[in-house]
């Protein structure tokens, strides 16, 4: 069996900026990096793209490219975890032991559990952002709006990566109706799992006056259960009263936010809580119950908005922890619980929500971020791409 002192378990935005940002601190250690794919995206940029000004080309880099030097790159799957006998197999039946290990292996698109969705999407007006396959096809569907077409937005009542993501792309199709003079022709519906627009009350305001300008519908506690592409239908339960009560909508376009969970290899291990998340404590991401084993990004239960900015935040937090933990120290990283939403709510316009623990609001400039804003914008097309490939992934931000 091949040991390794440090051992990751996917090898996205989390996985790889622990990888760097842990050799930065300790250049001799062995890490390895468990991650199937070839291909590294750069997720957040895909809202940008089905709003037709972000190229999706400018999204996606090789694995290899980004896989930090003097990492060991197992290009397999995770399967099995046996943390007693510290040991991880592989889906194709190896198996590799280690000291500490760190589990990133983001959140899981059950794209199954929407009956017909799998069929039709990327034909027949049926889109989604949260897919690099289909992000360009959202834009073909917007250049193709006409007046009097219905247009629905689904947001599921699962935990998202994201969880602004859905709306989004509803405000930036909305602006584009309204560049091309037809929005007031045209209906739009925001159809959500959820219960409210947003959970922190200074950037629901503003979401508000944002749907209110476009003329938006909301419809809340609905969850997307079945789409017919061809009939061009939505079949929607209702959550809350009428148990089982189920409504369908005509569309001429729909984007889907597929329901998500935590990838099914977790929710089946031993490191997972009762919901199927990584059972880690919120402050220090240590494992509850295996100490050498921690846990960052969208597959934890971390109670925090599941983003890239928060994975941003956590790295550091995790890396100190695990030093420590490696020199018999105390754990003194605190992860705040700072999850950042890059509401795009029209083209050249963001609001940028900041937020931790608690829905505490931890703005990171001088002025109201709640307020739609150009530079806001210009951070979001410009500088953190930037900042991903070159700094975050790097280990130096
Ligand atoms: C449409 C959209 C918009 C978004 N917008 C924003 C935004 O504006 N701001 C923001 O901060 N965040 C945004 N995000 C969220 C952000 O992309 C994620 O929160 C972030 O990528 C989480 O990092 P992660 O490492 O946990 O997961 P990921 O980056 O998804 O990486 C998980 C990795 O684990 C690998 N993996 C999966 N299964 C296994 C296995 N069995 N074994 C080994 N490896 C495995 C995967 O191949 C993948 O490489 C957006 C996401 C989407 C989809």
């Amino acid at each position: 069996m091949t040991h390794f002192q440090v051992l990751i378990v996917g090898g996205g935005n989390a996985g790889i900026s622990t990888a760097a940002q842990l050799l930065r601190k300790k250049k001799d250690l062995q890490v390895a990096i468990i991650e199937p794919s070839d291909k590294h995206y750069y997720q957040p940029a895909w809202t940008l793209v089905g709003a037709g000004v972000f190229d999706i080309n400018r999204t996606i880099r090789s694995e290899a490219s980004v896989i930090p030097q003097h990492v060991t790159w197992i290009k397999e799957a995770a399967a099995y975890f046996d943390p007693e006998k510290n040991t991880v197999l592989t889906t194709g039946g190896n198996a590799y032991s280690y000291d500490y290990l760190v589990v990133a292996p983001g959140i899981q698109l059950n794209w199954d559990a929407v009956k017909g969705l799998k069929e039709t999407i990327g034909k027949n007006g049926v889109t989604s952002n949260y897919s690099f396959n289909y992000a360009p096809y959202t834009f073909e569907c917007l250049k193709n709006i006409k007046p009097g077409d219905t247009i629905l937005f689904t947001a599921p009542s699962t935990p998202t990566k994201c969880g602004g993501a859905p709306q989004k792309v509803m405000y930036m199709t909305a602006d584009y109706l309204r560049k091309k003079g037809i929005l007031k022709k045209v209906k739009l519906e925001f159809v959500s799992g959820g219960s409210m627009l947003f959970g922190i009350k200074k950037y629901a305001e503003s979401l508000q006056k944002m749907v209110d300008k476009y003329g938006i519908a909301l419809h809340f506690k609905y969850d997307l259960i079945a789409i017919d592409g061809e009939k061009k239908q939505a079949t929607f339960k209702l959550l809350s009263g009428w148990g089982g009560v189920t409504v369908t909508k005509k569309f001429d376009m729909i984007h889907v936010t597929p329901p998500q969970s935590a990838p099914d290899f977790i929710r089946n291990s031993p490191l997972a809580d009762a919901k199927g998340w990584i059972d880690v404590n919120k402050f220090t991401l240590q494992h509850v119950k295996y100490q050498n084993v921690f846990a960052l990004g969208d597959a934890t239960n971390t109670p925090n908005a599941k983003t890239g900015a928060a994975v941003r935040k956590q790295v550091p937090v995790l890396v100190n922890n695990l030093i420590a933990l490696m020199q018999h120290k105390t754990l003194t990283g605190k992860y705040s619980g700072y999850g950042s939403c890059p509401l795009t709510v029209g083209y050249g316009k963001l609001v940028l929500a900041e937020f931790g623990y608690d829905n505490k609001v931890m703005e990171t400039f001088p002025f109201d971020q709640s307020k739609p804003r150009r530079s806001m914008w210009l951070l979001k097309k410009y500088i953190l791409p930037w900042l991903y490939w070159h700094k975050i992934l790097k280990g130096t931000a």
